[in-house]
Formats: structure tokens, sequence, C-alpha cells
């Protein structure tokens, strides 16, 4: 049996598959989708925590990158990515696949 056709298959399979953080949503617009509104002159917003079931306004969120820190369950992340990874428990990938950031040639 000659190999030659599995060499081809493997060169073929690698896909040009890339993230594009540019096509992320702004951090305004994701956390306004889950009911949370930053105020743009402020450096961070404090909001009820989406990750637990706050009382208070636990939840930390920094308004140029969307990051978070909740002083509650401790739940934090740099980006918007972090938090819909967190909140639906999925990879990076289907992350910014989700948020519209990943491109597959
Ligand atoms: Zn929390």
């Amino acid at each position: 049996m000659s190999s030659i056709g599995l060499r081809i298959a493997a060169g073929n399979t690698r896909k040009q598959s890339k993230f594009k953080r540019s096509n992320l949503p702004s951090p305004e617009s994701f956390w306004a989708a889950h009911g949370i509104t930053l105020k743009a002159k402020k450096r961070w917003v404090m909001a009820k925590c989406i990750f637990h079931d706050d009382h208070h306004a636990s939840l930390g969120i920094n308004t140029e990158t969307g990051g978070f820190f909740c002083h509650a369950c401790v739940a934090k992340g740099g980006d918007i990515l972090s938090a819909y990874q967190l909140l639906v428990g999925c990879d990076f990938v289907t992350a910014a696949k989700a948020l519209g950031a990943w491109e597959e040639k």
C-alpha cells in the first residue's frame, strides 16, 4: 500500500483560521447585552455580578478593556472574551466565533 495519499491528505488538512480582535463587539455593547450599562467617563463601573447570584454591586468592569473582577465570587478576566468563556463555559475559539471575531478561510 502506498503512503502518498496519506501524505497529501495531511498537507491539506490545515485550515487558515484566525482570531480577529478588531471584529469583537465593544465592551459597552457586550455588557449592555447582559444588562450592564458602562459609563464611558468612568474607568471602572460597579454592577451586580452576572456570574453568581449577586445582591450587591460586586462586579467591577473596566470600561476600556471590558475586563472584570467580582469581589464576591472572584470571577475575573481581562476582556469580553474571557467573560463569555466564563459565562458559557466554553473555550477561546468557541467564544471568538460566537462574538464574530473568528475568520475561517
Ligand atoms: Zn460574582
